[in-house]
């Protein structure tokens, strides 16, 4: 199966945190077989001084969703902990790391939902994703990544008039 992740960080030397969780994902859930180049976005339904660095990547594994979960929330408390104590704004995050989609499949859970319910409404997924995958097709709503990316940039532009 195919995964494709979203991974932020605001907090710390945030590109060298996305890479170290690049390479868990490789050592942990499998091969890493694509990987766009940073992004840097403001910080997302939250105030803070903190940019984010956002990235996606995709990885081949024999894990099930819900195993992969796990795993990439264990490397998230490995991650978070070494910071915990140096850092006081809990809201910001040295590492996070979301699912968008694994294959094709259609998975609503409590603790999971794929493919990610936001995905389609984040420039700080698609761009990334886009670089990686333009051509994979939404299986719910049945639009490509660039579609999507199309989509949302066309909404979300100022009205002018
Ligand atoms: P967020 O990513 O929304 O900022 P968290 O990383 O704290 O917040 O995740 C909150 C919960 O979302 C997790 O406990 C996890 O079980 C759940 N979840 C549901 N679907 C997904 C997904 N596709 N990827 C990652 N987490 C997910
Ligand atoms: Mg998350």
């Amino acid at each position: 199966m195919r995964v494709f992740f979203s991974l932020g960080s605001n907090l710390g030397e945030k590109k060298a945190l996305l890479d170290e969780a690049v390479s868990s994902i490789n050592r942990k859930v499998g091969k890493v077989i694509s990987r766009s180049s940073f992004y840097e976005t403001e910080p997302w339904g939250f105030q803070s001084e903190h940019s984010f660095y956002n990235i996606c990547c995709c990885c081949e594994t024999t894990l099930s969703p819900l195993e992969v979960l796990t795993v990439t929330q264990g490397i998230e408390k490995e991650m978070g902990r070494k910071k915990k104590s140096v850092h006081k704004h809990y809201q910001d995050r040295c590492i996070d790391i979301d699912l968008l989609f694994c294959d094709d499949a259609v998975i609503d859970t409590e603790r999971l939902t794929i493919p990610h319910p936001l995905l389609q409404k984040r420039l700080f997924v698609l761009e990334p994703l886009n670089e990686i995958a333009p051509t994979m097709e939404h299986p719910v709503l049945h639009q490509t990544v660039q579609e999507l990316l199309a989509a949302l940039r066309q909404s979300s532009k100022p009205n002018k008039e």
